[in-house]
């Protein structure tokens, strides 16, 4: 069994983002062009014994997360942005986990936060991914990555995705995934503005009879032509009808982006944070430049694409 395991958690954006109907049980049916960005979280994983010698590591601890359930779950960060506590989708994971396989041996959980919080790029999703993944390697448990999208589910529509990797179409509630083989060559630049958007008002608040619908296929069919112009002409995410009515801020920011030299804008996810597609590496970080130079206050990061 290996001593600790290091996990990389990628963050993704919506290429696409369609809703297309709504389960009685309140989940939204999805069809999305997903996509992992070089932007990512690391997960460190651990034994509990070996590191509860040095206590100091555990300023974060609580007696709640060590006594749920009889688990032992440790979970640290070095931000202050997401709550070490059990509402933690990595700790949900690591309890889901750890409840399934009857583990009964304790974890550390560190998490270097590098993706912004709260912000459609999936952070959390991409968290707890990487502690199914990690938790599977630590106590060598033998799951496959198809067992383990099943229990990530269950945590979130974005988890089965951040475990598959690269780009994929969702769709159901997001377990239906088919990976995206051709992807022409991109390079995004991300502006995440400080405001918190909460994904469940923007669901809640999306008219489905109202929104203009992307064309899923015609984006997929661009994508397999690796026809970069036309997939970003055909860029479109439903729940931007919600976000932007409430933060007229996210139209300007995808307004700059283009006048930086974009191809194509859009939201991701829920919001707030805009990309903008670029055709080169060095258009991406030129823009990423001028977008710093007109918004200091704002999260800005250029970025490759996972494969
Ligand atoms: P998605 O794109 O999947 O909707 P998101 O990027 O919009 O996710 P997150 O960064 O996952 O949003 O944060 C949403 C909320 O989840 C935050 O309010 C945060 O407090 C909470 N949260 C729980 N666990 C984590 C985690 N490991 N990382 C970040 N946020 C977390």
């Amino acid at each position: 069994m290996d001593a600790k395991v290091t996990v990389k958690g990628y963050a993704k954006i919506n290429l696409g983002l369609d809703v297309i109907g709504k389960l009685d049980n309140g989940y939204h049916l999805l069809r999305s062009v997903m996509q992992q960005i070089d932007l990512y979280d690391t997960v460190e994983l651990s034994h509990l014994p070996e590191r509860m010698e040095n206590k100091d590591t555990y300023h974060a601890l609580t007696e709640e997360a060590l006594t749920d359930n009889g688990l032992q779950i440790v979970l640290t960060s070095d931000s202050d942005a997401v709550p070490l506590d059990q509402s933690n989708l990595a700790y949900k994971a690591a309890k889901l986990l750890m409840e399934h396989d009857s583990i009964r041996e304790g974890v550390h959980i560190h998490i270097i936060k590098k993706i912004p919080v709260a912000a459609g790029l999936a952070g959390g999703s991409t968290d707890a991914a990487a502690v199914l993944m990690g938790m599977n390697e630590l106590f060598g448990l033998g799951h496959s990555k198809d067992e383990l999208q099943e229990l990530g589910v269950k945590l979130g529509a974005d988890v089965p995705f951040c475990i598959m990797g690269g780009s994929a179409l969702a769709e159901g509630i997001g377990e239906k995934l088919t990976p995206i083989e051709k992807m022409p060559e991109m390079y995004i630049v991300i502006v995440k503005p400080s405001i918190g958007v909460s994904t469940k008002y923007v669901y809640e608040n999306l008219r489905l009879e109202q929104v203009i619908h992307p064309d899923t296929e015609q984006i997929l069919a661009a994508m397999q032509r690796k026809d970069l112009e036309e997939m970003t002409e055909l860029l479109g995410n439903v729940l931007e009808s919600v976000t932007i009515e409430k933060y007229p801020l996210i139209r300007e920011l995808k307004d700059a982006m283009l006048e930086t030299g974009a191809v194509g804008s859009l939201m991701s996810g829920s919001g707030p944070t805009v990309f903008g597609v670029f055709d080169t590496m060095e258009n991406a970080v030129e823009a990423e430049k001028r977008m710093r130079q007109k918004y200091p206050q704002v999260f800005i990061q250029a970025a490759g694409i996972i494969r």
